[in-house]
């Protein structure tokens, strides 16, 4: 185990396998395909790509809120990937996880005092007027209040909703919370507000962050380090100053320079990628990412790149580094 990790994640692989039809053999997609990485305490661990890469099923995989085909999930050393249903909802307790459209995770028919007491009660924490009383706390940590308990969640707008999604993962104060493109349903007015929110009770409770999102600006303000997922593969991962301060991957480079420039004189030149992400159900040979790339080499088609470590633990899987 490495020392101070909450989490590892271990050549993680998540397989479908899609009926094409009567008399067809099923096609097996490659949402997850081998990826590893360690998430220390208290760091903010990023995985960006483009949607389809495979980021959001790696969260949902580390919660076991899929099953997994093949690897290892580590939580403090212990594997999680073979718990049983009733071990996994007792260590749900220190794992949860905030969902993109906070409307969707949260049920409409209860009220927000159903909503935040239930994780509680069901992990038979304090006493009833003990988790009323934590409810309203929590609300308040939040930015909301215990005027708010009697009401429902469409009565609330994006943001606020999102502020109770947080309150109902850190209430039972985990020590992992994987948040899944936690602003990206919300108005850019908002996004910055919940971003803070985040950070903040990071500090308080001494949270640990999985930080899925496709929006660089984002990850490159709250990240300690990033992953950069391409068709289901790890394709560079460094800390975040280093990889955006010199992005080693021709794939990371493209994503980078769609990111706004932070001073109008400061000069950006954007690599356009071409096409979209293919399907993984049927992937490009070699380095998947071949077809997009304007630094493609005859090898790049035939043999897949190796992952190759720099300083500072840079690692990047790339032809070009060999
Ligand atoms: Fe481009 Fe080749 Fe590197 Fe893949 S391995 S990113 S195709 S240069």
């Amino acid at each position: 185990m490495v020392n101070n990790a909450v989490l590892e994640v271990k050549h993680l692989k998540k397989y479908y396998e899609i009926n094409q039809g009567w008399f067809k053999p099923k096609i097996q997609v490659k949402a997850v395909d081998d990826i590893s990485f360690t998430v220390m305490k208290g760091e903010t661990f990023g995985l960006v790509g483009e949607s389809g890469c495979g980021k959001s099923t790696t969260g949902r995989s580390i919660l076991r809120l899929n099953p997994i085909t093949n690897g290892q999930i580590l939580f403090h050393g212990k594997d999680i990937s073979k718990l049983s249903y009733e071990e996994m909802r007792k260590l749900r307790r220190k794992m949860q996880m905030v969902f993109q459209d906070p409307y969707a995770s949260l049920n409409p028919k209860k009220t927000i005092r159903q909503i935040l007491t239930e994780p509680l009660r069901v992990h038979g924490l304090y006493s009833k007027q003990e988790r009323e009383q934590k409810t309203v706390e929590m609300l308040e940590t939040v930015g909301l209040s215990a005027y708010h308990l009697d009401r429902y969640p469409h009565e609330f707008s994006g943001g606020q909703r999102q502020r109770i999604g947080i309150a109902r993962a850190v209430i039972l104060h985990p020590e992992l919370i994987v948040t899944d493109e936690p602003v990206s349903a919300l108005d850019v007015s908002v996004q910055s507000q919940v971003i803070n929110l985040l950070l903040k009770l990071q500090k308080e409770f001494q949270l640990t962050y999985v930080f899925i999102s496709h929006d660089l600006s984002v990850v490159e303000h709250v990240t300690d380090r990033v992953a950069v997922m391409y068709l289901g593969k790890i394709v560079e991962l460094a800390e975040t100053e280093a990889l955006f301060a010199n992005p080693l991957h021709p794939y990371t480079k493209a994503l980078i320079s769609a990111v706004p420039a932070s001073h109008p004189d400061e000069e950006k030149q954007r690599i356009v990628l071409k096409g979209d992400v293919p399907s993984p159900a049927n992937p490009p040979s070699g380095c998947t990412f071949h077809p997009r790339c304007s630094a493609c080499m005859a090898i790049c088609k035939t043999k897949k790149p190796p992952i190759i470590t720099l300083d500072n633990g840079h690692t990047v899987a790339c032809h070009l580094y060999e």
